[in-house]
């Protein structure tokens, strides 16, 4: 098997999402995406405690379209939206929701992380949904840190959220196929194994690594292309990193905010139908 070479190593940019400054490694000035993958945001926060849930977070947004991910590295993050799911993911776990033909939602700290204070780190990214697909009733996933499947060694520890790797089956449902990892490694080497024609991304949280010969340093998004199987990550230092792989889906994309849909006219319907309250209607508990 062959190492994947490496395309561009990308520098992640600071963005105001509505007040709170955040990490976007995707989209960047090289790429709107990576085929399935729509958007990554990476946030460090850190709650003042004394505050009630309902003032901290984001409060009730629809989506339709594509599945929103949230890995939790700190902290925890409360869902709750209009099929009735409500469920709190702490540290290691990953809030997994596909939006299909819409569902609101809200995304919020614990009511301990609002009260007492602390800190959160999450990273949100959005895979998109292959047109068939999009209009499939909304699936929500909390999954916790014990509940994902992983690989050790003493120098590494990888999770597997979506995807097979090897024999172990990460829980999430995809609509397309894709491999998506969250990995800790301090101090050695590990090859991971990923589909030659898988889109591939990298995305290291901290520290350093050398990914296949390329230091790669914190905040970076690394692009390979699809030419082998093989991601060398080695580590002189304990850093946290996530791959997002999968197949291309191939189809034209239309987003506009909170919707990820193929024509202008399936976003008209999407605002039309969140608007007549077609994606549910949420009422957050406290
Ligand atoms: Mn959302």
């Amino acid at each position: 098997m062959k190492r994947k070479s490496i395309r561009q190593v990308i520098p992640s940019q600071k963005v105001n999402m509505g007040g709170h400054i955040v990490e976007q490694p995707l989209p960047n000035q090289v790429m709107d995406q990576l085929d399935p993958f729509l958007l990554i945001h990476h946030a460090e926060w850190t709650f003042k405690g004394h505050q009630r849930q309902q003032e901290v977070g984001i409060g009730g947004h629809p989506h339709r379209g594509f599945s929103p991910v949230t890995f939790v590295f700190k902290g925890e993050v409360r869902h709750q939206d209009s099929f009735g799911h409500d469920a709190v993911v702490g540290a290691g776990g990953t809030q997994w929701m596909h939006a299909g033909k819409g569902i609101v939602h809200s995304e919020r700290p614990s009511k301990e992380l609002a009260e007492k204070g602390g800190e959160q780190e999450i990273i949100q990214f959005w895979v998109n949904t292959p047109a068939k697909y999009k209009m499939e009733k909304p699936y929500y996933l909390p999954l916790s840190e014990e509940e994902t499947p992983f690989i050790e060694d003493v120098h590494y520890k990888i999770q597997v959220v979506a995807g097979d790797y090897k024999g172990i089956k990460g829980p999430a449902k995809t609509f397309s196929p894709m491999l998506l990892l969250r990995g800790e490694i301090k101090g050695d080497a590990v090859d991971l194994e990923i589909p030659s024609h898988y889109n591939t991304l990298v995305y290291l949280l901290d520290g350093h690594l050398e990914i296949n010969g390329t230091v790669v340093k914190q905040k970076d998004l690394v692009y390979l292309n699809n030419d082998g199987e093989i991601l060398h990550i080695l580590a002189h230092e304990k850093t946290r990193f996530i791959v997002l792989s999968g197949e291309p889906i191939g189809e034209e994309v239309t987003s506009y905010g909170p919707f990820v849909m193929n024509t202008q006219t399936e976003i008209l319907e999407a605002l039309r139908d969140a608007q007549m309250g077609k994606m549910g209607v949420l009422i957050e508990e406290f």
